[in-house]
Order: structure tokens, then sequence, then C-alpha cells
């Protein structure tokens, strides 16, 4: 690699906007054309990271070329997660990153807690600090590493759990071993709260939050964000893609260029990790740092995207309590977008597994209640999805 990668994690001393020169590519034709991009970097509030605005979402790639391609085009930071393709998705990238110096690349992992009640966000006997650890040192082993660049506390539910001492001990004593440089959370319920217990902690130094133009607490979190970046958090935003599609048939797209401007114009931003499967998509969500302006027909595409249900869930939330059954309708609509969306199933099913939801969850209701905002009939879908659950899931990966 000649665009000299360590050397600008090290220096960290690209201005809001540099160039990358990309090296001779590994075999990939449209690594190739990307050389001499312009590539725009934010830091990542007190950590002092330097990084690019885009970087690599890898939860759905298994693909190891596509993660060189990456590497060579320019993207630094990889996010993986321990529950990602059952494990596969860090044993991937820790074959593939065995290649390059340790320092050419910013990695972040995280790890769900087990022991808590998904449905009430309750800490249970089995949410330990120990247990935790344990899954922690499974992914290190995994990605063949010493350590991680960002280790997240995955989706922790509430304020209560992502203050819960044996957790804020473990990220402690993570850190304090040098096994991650910095340590923070993921989120996409629940979120302002979720960001402000990080804030209260000053423990966690990032957030890496759910947050689109179709977030029906788009506003709620943006200012949570603008609180949290004032206080030298890094934000991270995921999700930027809002499910991609805006019909179950996959006819209607969503314009992922203009999706990703839309999260970046936010300067609290500072990076984001779109999901990346292709090399097509390699290309053009790194393409996004040309211009971060939206068009006229970019912005008028997002406005009639906003007005359709789409396979994203606005993650209001609102949708619980009203259900005669308390079924976990916004997770369920989760699992709904990764599996008709991404077709992620494996991941989908994940989502059903972790509530504990049967094959029909809305068996004996007669009739739905449930008034969503979007007018996503929340009834048609949980049917839809979670017809998964009578499939081994070893079908799925
Ligand atoms: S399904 Fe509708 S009500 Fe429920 S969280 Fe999503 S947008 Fe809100
Ligand atoms: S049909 Fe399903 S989602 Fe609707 S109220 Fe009944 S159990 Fe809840």
């Amino acid at each position: 690699m000649n665009f000299n990668r360590r050397g600008f994690l090290k220096s960290s001393a690209l201005g809001a906007a540099g160039a990358i020169i990309s090296s001779s590519a590994l075999g990939n034709p449209l690594a190739k054309q990307r050389q001499n991009l312009p590539v725009i970097t934010r830091k990542l509030g007190k950590t002092g990271l330097e990084l690019p605005i885009v970087s690599f979402g890898v939860m759905r790639s298994d693909n190891a070329n596509l993660i060189r391609s990456a590497l060579e085009m320019g993207y630094v930071h990889f996010d993986s997660a321990y529950s990602y393709m059952g494990g596969r998705n860090e044993q991937m990238l820790g074959e593939v990153f065995k290649e390059y110096p340790r320092d050419s690349f910013v990695i972040s992992t995280k790890v769900q807690a087990d022991g808590i009640d998904r449905r009430t966000g309750a800490l249970g006997p089995g949410s330990t600090k120990e247990a935790f650890l344990a899954k922690f040192e499974e992914s290190l082993g995994r990605l063949q590493m010493d350590y991680v660049d960002i280790f997240y506390f995955h989706q922790p539910p509430n304020r209560e759990v992502v203050l819960a001492p044996q957790y804020l001990e473990a990220l402690n004593e993570i850190k304090k071993q040098g096994k991650a440089r910095f340590v923070g959370l993921s989120t996409h319920s629940n979120e302002p709260e979720v960001i402000q217990a990080a804030i209260d902690s000053n423990v966690y130094d990032i957030v890496l939050v759910g947050y689109n133009f179709k977030h029906q607490r788009a506003g709620e979190i943006k200012e949570k964000i603008a609180l949290a970046a004032q206080k030298g958090l890094g934000i991270i935003g995921m999700k930027p893609m809002a499910g991609a599609f805006m019909d179950q048939e996959r006819q209607h797209p969503i314009n992922c260029k203009a999706a990703l401007k839309w999260v970046l114009q936010d300067p609290n931003v500072h990076t984001t990790i779109p999901g990346i499967t292709t090399f097509e998509m390699l290309t053009e969500n790194f393409s996004v740092m040309e211009n971060l302006e939206l068009t006229e027909e970019e912005k008028n595409h997002l406005e009639e995207a906003k007005l359709v249900a789409g396979l994203y869930c606005g993650g209001c939330d609102d949708c619980t309590h009203q259900c005669k059954k308390h079924l976990p309708v916004h997770e369920i609509m989760r699992a709904f977008m990764y599996a008709y969306g991404y077709r992620d199933y494996d991941h989908a099913y994940a989502v059903l597994e972790e509530y504990n939801l049967s094959s029909s969850p809305c068996a004996d209701c007669n009739e739905c209640v449930v008034k969503c905002p979007k007018g996503i009939l929340v009834a048609d879908r949980i049917a839809s999805v979670s017809k998964l659950r009578e499939l081994p899931r070893n079908m799925l990966v």
C-alpha cells in the first residue's frame, strides 16, 4: 500500500479534506478507478482518531477480496461484531488483516451482554462481567489480534444497563489492559436515553447510533449527539441507508448516496458505517466524499422516500405498548428489514431468537390494534418474517 495509510493514521493531521492516492490495487478494476479521489476526514471526538467520514460496515460481507480492495481504495475503519455471521465475519477479517501492518487500519467489534431480558431490559443473573469478558476474548481470538481499536457494548437497551457496574468495570479493564484503545456503545432503540447515559458515565468514548433521514426520532437523536459531541464523545452513524429499499420486492431502491450525504451533513457525525457487500457499493459510498451537497434530485428523492413506509421502521417505539401481547414490534420490524431489505436472513433470525419469538407471534390475536404513524401494517410484517423461525438456523447462514 503506498498511500501511506499508516502515516495518515499516525499523524491524524489531514484537514477537513485531503487526497488519498490508491496503490496499484489488488486486481480489482473498480479499485483502480478510485485513484486521486478526495477524502473528507473528521476527528472522532476526544479519541483523536481522524477517520474518513465513510467507513466500512462489514456486517454482511464475507468476501475477503472486498476488504482488501477497500483497504487499497482508502477505507480505514472496519466495523464488525461478535454476533455477525455467527462469528465468521470476525474470522474473515482476522485472516485478511494479518496480511497488513496493525497500525494501517482501524477495527471495531461489539459484544452483546448475556442475561439481559430483551423485552423488559432488566438485568438477570447471567449478566456478569465474566461472561461479557469471555465473549470479548473470543472476538479477539477470531480476529487474531491482541487489541481492537474500538470495542462496543452492543445494544444496551436502557440507562440502567449502560451504567451497570459490571459492564463499566469490564470496559475499564479492557482499556487498562490495552485490549481496546477506545470503548463505546451501540444503539438503535431508545437512543436519547442510552446516549445520555453514555455521556453521564465518563467511561464511554464513542457512541455508534442508528441515524438516518427516515428515523422518526431523528430530531431528538440529532440534539443528543450534538450534546455528546460537545462533551467529547466520538459519534459514528449506522443504518444510514434506512433499509436500502422502499419495497419488499426490492424494485424501488433508496438513493444510497443521497441517504449517506443526509447523515454526513450533520457535522457531529464523525464517520458512518454503511453495510457494504459489493464492489459497486464500495465505490459508490466512497464517492460521496467528492461532494456532500445534496442535488435537487436527491433532495426530492429523500422527501418522497420519507413518505413511503418502506422497509425501515422509523424506530419511534410507539407500538409495543399498543400491542395486545406486548410484542417487541419495533425489533421484529428490524428483523423484517434485515430479511427483506438486506436479504440477511441469519441476522433476522438472530433478532427473532433473541426475543424468543415463535414462528407465529400474533397467533390467537384476532385483530391488530397497533396504529403505526408510518402506516406500517405490523401484523402482516410480523407474520411474514416470523416464518423464518420454522427453519433450522444453519440453513440461513
Ligand atoms: S413499527 Fe411504526 S410504530 Fe413501531 S417503531 Fe416502527 S415506526 Fe414506530
Ligand atoms: S396482531 Fe400481533 S401485533 Fe397486532 S395487536 Fe395482535 S399480537 Fe399485537
